[in-house]
């Protein structure tokens, strides 16, 4: 017999069905066995009654077994009906059970939230972990959320393009990742902070309108809404103004997340100065509902501009605050080319902040050689640092590069917002644990000698 998705067993009463999927719960009651059988769909009750060929098998099965059922569904008698529960209203008469896989006995339970559980065993056994209600139903909210942003994107006249993972280290203000090349022994790649410089090249290549599903890999210091991998909605558009780009996202995150079912506190986004923010709420990240909307689950949207493009490092010089590659505001750009008044330049950044996370940021670019020059020079560059940093963006914006402006958003940040999570190793699948190991897998772990030898290295072993 074909199988039937639990979820749809609802129209199936009166009917002999097949279902397969996991033992979620059993409840051995001596002459009858109960069962919850979990698939992709839901759950539904099953009920092995006295005198089934089912009986034996029943005795045997444990929690998480894989099986195929058959049986019929049956409408449940009026006193048994369970009101607001999938599947209340029936239940699997069930004739035959069929074991496709045993379980060992659960590393712990995964029938409530996980989330207490010890961390290096939730991620040692992770793909149980995401067995777990509250885990599937994050990964689904993520997965629909990506979905959503690139259907949006697609319909506007976005096209979708990769950019290299193995790459040139670049100045995104975090340390790399690198890779060590075994053709060319004692160099290295780096692994992308984010796709800022391929996707500005794509703007001078002319596709106009670029996004990404991008990763983005940093070695920071872990929190929690912070781990060395994330994701980003990156994007990209030319002959923008910053208006432009924050009218675009605006629209896609309203259309996206109203279609989710989410409500939004204010509409267009409240904006707000990083001055007038900082005095406010004493951070450029704030949270602005009110505890009935932080309960029904309000989304709270603000734009924070007007950010300094510079700021003092320890040593007395500039760096820039956000993204070195952004254009001042308008009015400040003759300081930039001109070096002066540097810690009073304002940048076109724009961040869209949601319930005290950053939800993204971005800006337009610089996109004259001489801006981005002037730029780094206030950062103290020297001309052979500036070729040897940027000298091939340099190049590029030599050969009829379009004004351009973009942003990323971050997947986790976005998703932790949607479901109310308050950590990202519980949006993301196999997240890192704290102390920087991998789950399930135990990486970082030793090369061997002919894998040193290979790629021309030799550990410091301390
Ligand atoms: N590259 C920036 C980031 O990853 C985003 C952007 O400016 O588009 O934060």
């Amino acid at each position: 017999m074909e199988r039937t998705l639990i979820g749809e067993l609802g129209s199936y009463a009166g009917r002999a069905v097949s279902i397969s999927g996991w033992v979620d719960v059993r409840r051995d009651q001596g002459k009858m066995v109960f069962f919850d059988f979990r698939d992709r769909s839901g759950l539904v009750q099953g009920v092995v009654l006295p005198g089934s060929s089912a009986m034996e098998a029943a005795k045997d099965i444990r929690n998480e077994y894989v099986v195929r059922v058959e049986g019929t569904v049956n409408k449940r008698p009026e006193k048994n009906v369970q009101p607001g529960r999938q599947n209340g209203d029936i239940e699997l008469e069930v004739k035959s059970i069929e074991v496709l896989n045993p379980s060992d006995a659960m590393p712990f339970d995964i029938s409530g939230d996980t989330g207490g559980i010890d961390e290096s065993v939730r991620a040692e056994y992770r793909y149980l972990d995401l067995r777990s209600n509250r885990m599937q139903k994050n990964m689904r909210v993520r997965s629909e959320f990506v979905r959503r942003c690139r259907e949006y994107l697609f319909s506007k006249q976005f096209i979708e393009i990769e950019t290299p993972l193995l790459t040139e280290s670049t100045p995104e203000g975090s340390r790399d990742f690198v890779v060590p090349s075994r053709l060319h022994p004692g160099s290295f790649y780096a692994l992308p902070q984010s796709p800022q410089q391929y996707k500005q090249l794509l703007m001078t290549a002319g596709f106009e309108r670029y996004f990404q599903i991008a990763r983005a890999v940093r070695d920071e210091d872990l929190r929690a809404d912070r781990g060395f991998e994330h994701s980003q909605v990156d994007l990209e558009m030319s002959f923008v103004t910053m208006e432009d780009v924050m009218a675009a996202v605006e629209d896609m995150m309203t259309t996206v997340v109203e279609a989710m079912g989410y409500s939004i506190k204010e509409k267009p986004f409240p904006r707000i100065s990083y001055k007038d923010a900082m005095e406010k709420y004493g951070a450029d990240k704030f949270d602005m509902r009110t505890p009935e909307e932080k309960e029904k689950g309000v989304l709270a949207y603000a734009w924070v501009v007007n950010f300094p493009f510079f700021e003092k490092t320890d040593e007395g010089g500039w760096t820039f605050t956000h993204n070195p590659f952004s254009m001042p505001i308008p009015e400040h750009l003759e300081w930039l080319m001109k070096g002066e008044r540097i810690g009073e330049i304002l940048t076109t950044q724009y961040d869209l902040v949601c319930n005290g996370f950053e939800s993204g940021g971005g800006s337009i670019r610089a996109h004259k050689p001489g801006i981005l020059e002037a730029a780094y020079k206030a950062m103290g560059f020297s001309a052979e640092e500036l070729e040897e940093r940027v000298g091939h963006m340099l190049k590029a914006f030599r050969y009829g590069t379009p004004p351009h402006g973009g942003i990323a958003l971050g997947i986790e940040r976005n998703v932790m917002n949607l479901t109310g999570e308050t950590y990202l190793r519980e949006v993301q699948a196999f997240p890192m644990t704290r102390g920087g190991q991998t789950a399930v897998m135990k990486a970082p772990k030793p090369l061997t000698d002919k894998q040193l030898k290979e790629l021309g290295l030799k550990v410091d072993k301390k």
